[in-house]
């Protein structure tokens, strides 16, 4: 069947390697005289059934600061995912690149680009639930558009699904999703602070020398990351707000939409 979200595969032209993601290869390409993205899906890599029906959902999720999803080949093997092309490519990487030369204002906005992109999906009640700078990409005209959100779910490596495990994302993840496995838009939250401090980091990893389980041990002792030398103190009073032990003491993303649009007319 051809359903709105089914693309045409003989519409699309496939080019050069972009990298290789959790998924399987992503690939440059064109479709529709547009430049795109194309994530190929390693069958053993995902639960597909289950992303096809997911896929309808994510294709309604529309937003500037968020990246587009066009439309899937599901029909084929490997199914394809096609993506709006983003020119500079992952935030984390970009940080690290331009390490020296980001002004107070680029990487105030970066973190303002990533809340309008989280509060639009706070908002749509979609959780991201792996929030972190690898996980945002950088458009042509230097805007941060946020990717990748709700996929993990379908990731079917348990290294990477279970919080005991390596791959896990503990480092990104609030307490009571390392704990319980509890997301919501709260946890998307404290991800989003840890992505607040790889800005103002210039894209170093957190708890660098650490192990997950160093990480949830000083988390439980009340530790947090502390104060990168590059960020003024009420940017670090946000991230600190959302460290909050409890998901209710934390912000929305609107509240810290918000909050960071009025330190940037300062
Ligand atoms: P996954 O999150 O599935 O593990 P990634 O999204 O990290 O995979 O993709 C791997 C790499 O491919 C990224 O680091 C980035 O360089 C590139 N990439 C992914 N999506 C896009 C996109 N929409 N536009 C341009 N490059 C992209």
């Amino acid at each position: 069947s051809h359903d709105h979200w089914e693309l045409d595969f003989e519409e699309l032209t496939l080019g050069n390697e972009l990298g290789s993601g959790q998924f399987g290869l992503v690939l440059e390409g064109r479709w529709r005289e547009r430049k795109v993205a194309v994530k190929t899906i390693r069958e053993e890599c995902m639960s597909d059934e289950e992303f096809k029906e997911e896929a309808r959902v994510m294709m309604k999720l529309s937003h500037h600061k968020l990246v587009e999803l066009y439309g899937v080949c599901t029909q084929r093997s490997p199914m394809c995912l096609v993506f709006e092309f983003m020119e500079y490519g992952c935030l984390s990487d970009y940080l690290r690149s331009n390490k020296g030369q980001l002004s107070q204002d680029v990487m105030l906005g970066m973190c303002l680009d990533v809340s309008e992109g989280m509060a639009y999906l706070e908002s749509s009640n979609f959780i991201h639930r792996d929030l972190a700078a690898r996980n945002c990409l950088i458009s042509r005209n230097n805007e941060v558009k946020v990717s990748d959100f709700g996929m993990t779910r379908f990731v079917l490596d348990d290294q990477y699904t279970s919080s005991l495990c390596s791959k896990f994302p503990v480092k990104w993840s609030a307490p009571e999703v390392i704990k319980f496995c509890k997301f919501s838009s709260k946890s998307d939250v404290w991800s989003f602070g840890v992505l607040m401090w790889e800005v103002y980091n210039e894209g170093r990893l957190p708890y660098e020398n650490r192990s997950n389980a160093e990480v949830v041990e000083s988390l439980n002792a009340g530790l947090r990351l502390l104060k990168p030398r590059l960020a003024p103190q009420p940017v670090y009073l946000l991230m600190e707000w959302a460290w909050k032990e409890k998901p209710d003491d934390r912000p929305s993303f609107a509240l810290l939409l918000h909050e960071l649009a009025s330190l940037s007319d300062l």
